[in-house]
């Protein structure tokens, strides 16, 4: 069975960054079955609670969006929450979808997957060739497990699930908290605050150096309606905008977006962190995928995004 505009489609985790855009594209697009549920409606990691969702309302197809995401602290302080969640979420959904009919299964994870000294641009066939970044472990290994379970049930049972892995996403629906955020959001905050203030300069940390590639979701979302058409293959696959840009000129271009006249000062006491970051998306951009937002334009629209919604 293929995709078409009446296909009954579950989104689980549409609240969230990248499950937000997939709604929002498969709306624009025309898509008016999808089915929703949000955390109070139904608990992803209770097992029973998602199998007689399935029973009861059989979808056609599911993205796997929904996940116990976090920065670096969250995860130090709740490893036990983030390796059990998540295999709890994907393995409900997961084997519900298989149980209960699903034609196709999407599961979505992160680049953190990677051995953290995996070469650059990392290939789908780094994984589990080296050592995990250990901040990030238990959910990497949680998001690991899910990729294999995607193949195991493909191999045994012949369910078409598969899996993609997106590079550093950014958008509306981004989390702007100060300290705990990413880098792109963060700046956004960071030099808007400052023009509200009229401050001279505003604080950026590290050397500017290290290179980045960044992704706007609506290019994921994009890209994971892409897939569920044309993609039905063992392999999970990456899924990046294949530029990369140095924090440096991220800032800068932050800068100019939010329409702050004051200075960048660099804090180089403040760790750069890996130097490089870059997907290998040959993959999929050889099945005639690309990303199609400038940096620019996915920063004009998260700062709206932001202004919109973050007035306070
Ligand atoms: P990473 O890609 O895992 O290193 O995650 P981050 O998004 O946290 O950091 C990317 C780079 O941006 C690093 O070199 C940081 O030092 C640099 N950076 C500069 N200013 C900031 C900031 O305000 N917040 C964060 N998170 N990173 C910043």
């Amino acid at each position: 069975m293929t995709l078409d505009k009446s296909s009954k489609i579950f989104v689980a985790g549409h609240r969230g960054l990248v499950g937000s855009a997939i709604v929002r594209k498969l709306h624009q697009l025309g898509f008016s079955n999808l089915l929703l549920r949000t955390h109070s409606d139904l608990d992803l990691t209770d097992q029973s609670a998602v199998a007689a969702f399935f029973s009861a309302e059989k979808p056609d197809f599911v993205i796997l969006a929904a996940a116990k995401v976090g920065g670096i602290h969250a995860n130090n302080t709740y490893p036990a929450d983030f390796i059990t969640i998540n295999l709890q979420i994907q393995t409900n959904v997961i084997t519900s979808s298989y149980q209960h009919g699903v034609k196709k299964l999407l599961f979505l994870g992160s680049s953190c997957i990677y051995p953290k000294f995996a070469p650059q641009p990392i290939p789908e066939n780094s994984l589990l060739t080296g050592p995990l970044e250990p901040t990030n472990e238990w959910y990497a290994v949680a998001k690991i497990a899910g990729i294999k379970m995607c193949q195991a049930y493909r191999i045994q049972f012949n369910f078409d699930a598969i899996s993609l892995m997106p590079t550093n996403l950014y958008g509306p629906n981004d989390n702007f908290h100060p300290e705990n955020s990413h880098v792109l959001p963060g700046l956004i905050r960071r030099f808007h605050e400052a023009k509200l203030l009229d401050a001279k300069e505003v604080v950026v940390w590290g050397t500017g150096s290290p290179l980045r590639e960044f992704l706007h979701v609506d290019d994921l979302a994009d890209a994971v309606i892409f897939s569920l058409e044309k993609y039905s293959g063992l392999e999970h696959l990456n899924v990046g905008s294949g530029r990369e840009e140095s924090i440096k000129e991220l800032a800068e271009l932050v800068k100019q977006v939010v329409g702050f006249e004051g200075e960048i000062v660099w804090d180089k006491s403040k760790p750069d962190g890996t130097p490089r970051k870059l997907m290998d998306s040959s993959k999929l951009m050889g099945l005639g995928w690309e990303a199609k937002i400038s940096l620019r334009d996915g920063l004009v629209d998260t700062y709206k995004w932001y202004l919109e919604n973050y007035k306070q």
